[in-house]
């Protein structure tokens, strides 16, 4: 053996050494485009990229990534809602392709980090949003690509990385926006390992993600399980959990316009969307008017009891727990499987229920709205808030009267009002603002963005740099 050679093997022995060492040469093993066989493993690599990623990468870097995201997501968009509705067997395409598309577009980026500036005899202070580091992502089946795409945007936006834990039903589509995105990263001139996942996604994986001492922030997007478990976790955690959206109407409403609305936004991807019209409020004195334009939506009215028990026997088992079967599913398939024949384009099925009936009081996420009568207002505010249940998500009301709007807003407390409009106005389609998939009523965030995804600190540089 040569000198030369030598010297060579030695090299290459010391650096693969040292890449083991630090962990590199493992997960370079096991890492697939950010997808890792182990849960631990895959939090080091993004720790690892996200101090490298907030070190060496300036903010314009952060924009050109981002950018990159959306082109090489919208390029993509119409396999994403393909697949969403093929892993997930919930949703309709092209409503998939509606969502994905909004949150490709309207989720803000760096721009989102606005500092705060004091200045005065004192000086200068200065507060910037900050990265919190690794955040540990949980995601939903119903808004699986839409709720991974605003998460990725915000989340590398403030300069963290991201570890998902994917729900095990939207396995496929989850990981193919993390390719996706990772893709776009490499393409961009970012590092590796940003954003990341494992190919087993589970509670328990989920679970590890969040009680690792190396995630400094949880962002749970889900039912109120896993809210409850990332708020317990003794970190910072944001919970976007449940909601239960009443449309309330009154009798000053454009109520054909009312109805329109409403089966629009009740309809979206087959109700899957937190946001979605969940249940009907309806003053007496337009009621029958209400349903009647409600007829002239391609609904299946169902206007006997049997019908309606037949419903409630498939769509929930015999202990009184949602049939997941039946979830995102469209209106035909559920009406059918209930022994209910209709025509293929039936978008919602619709029916008058008393104010305690299930249908009103679970979260159903199917195509099917049930309508409760109230004599006036006053008693209309008052059940809508009790159906409501203080998720303080999301209400929506049809109406002229710009008192009843306010007195019902403010007894509602919900984090989206949307007035006069079908729901998906509050998250910017068709209405004004950015949007997201992530809405953090139970925490407090809100609509989240780049900065729910960061933390304040403060600079203070003391006499001098004020020119008022
Ligand atoms: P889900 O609660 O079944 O699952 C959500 C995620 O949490 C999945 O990744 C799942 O694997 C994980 N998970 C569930 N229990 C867990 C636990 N104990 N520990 C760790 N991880 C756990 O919800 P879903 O059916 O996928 O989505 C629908 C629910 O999510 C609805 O209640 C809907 O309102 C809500 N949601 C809320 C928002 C929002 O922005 N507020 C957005 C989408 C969905």
């Amino acid at each position: 053996m040569s000198v030369e050679t030598m010297d060579i093997e030695k090299i290459v022995n010391i650096v693969l050494e040292k890449i083991n060492t630090e962990g590199y040469y493992e997960e370079r093993k096991s890492s697939n485009n950010g997808v890792f066989s182990d849960m631990n493993m895959a939090i080091e690599a993004a720790y690892r990229a996200q101090k490298i990623f907030f070190e060496d990468y300036s903010l314009e870097d952060r924009s050109r990534i981002i950018q990159a995201m959306r082109e090489d997501l919208m390029e993509n968009v119409e396999i994403l809602a393909k697949l969403g509705v093929n892993d997930t067997g919930m949703g309709r395409y092209e409503d998939k392709l509606v969502k994905n598309k909004l949150t490709i577009e309207k989720t803000p980026g760096v721009e989102d980090l606005k500092a705060e500036i004091y200045s005065g005899d004192l000086g200068l202070a200065l507060i910037e949003f900050s990265p919190y580091g690794v955040i540990g992502a949980i995601t939903p089946s119903t808004n699986p690509s839409e709720t991974v795409i605003c998460n990725s945007i915000g989340m590398i936006a403030a300069g963290n990385s991201v570890v998902f834990s994917p729900h095990p039903g939207a396995k496929n589509i989850s990981m193919k926006t993390i390719g996706i995105i990772n893709n776009s990263i490499k393409r961009a001139g970012g590092p590796e390992n940003l954003v990341v996942t494992v190919d087993d996604p589970s509670i328990e994986n989920a679970q590890k993600m969040m009680s690792h001492e190396k995630v400094k922030m949880i962002v749970a997007t889900g039912g109120p399980g896993v809210v409850k478990s990332a708020m317990s976790k003794g970190k910072k955690a944001i919970g976007a959990g449940a909601g239960n959206p009443p449309a309330l109407v009154d009798e000053t409403a454009d109520i054909e316009k009312a109805a329109k609305d409403i089966i629009d936004g009740c309809s979206f991807d087959n109700n899957l969307p937190c946001i979605a019209e969940k249940e009907v409020i309806v003053v007496e004195s337009v009621a029958d008017y209400l349903i009647f334009s409600m007829k002239k939506e391609n609904v299946y009215y169902l206007d006997n009891k049997k019908d309606i028990d037949n419903l409630v026997n498939i769509v929930f088992d015999k202990q009184g727990n949602l049939n997941r079967k039946y979830v995102g599913k469209d209106a035909k398939f559920i009406l059918n499987s209930a022994g209910i024949k209709c025509d293929e384009d039936v978008r919602v099925v619709i029916m008058e229920v008393e104010r305690n009936h299930p249908f009103v009081l679970e979260e159903l996420m199917m195509p099917i709205l049930p309508i409760v009568r109230v004599k006036d207002i006053g008693e209309g505010i008052n059940l809508a808030v009790s159906v409501e249940q203080g998720n303080r998500h999301t209400a929506v009301m049809h109406s002229k009267n710009i008192d009843n709007l306010t007195r019902f807003a403010r007894k509602v407390e919900t984090t989206i009002f949307v007035k006069n409009a079908p729901s998906f106005a509050g998250i910017g389609y068709g209405g004004e603002g950015y949007a997201t998939f992530t809405i953090a009523g139970p925490t407090g965030e809100g609509l989240t963005s780049a900065r729910s995804f960061a933390r304040k600190r403060k600079c203070s540089l003391v006499g001098g740099f004020s020119i008022k």
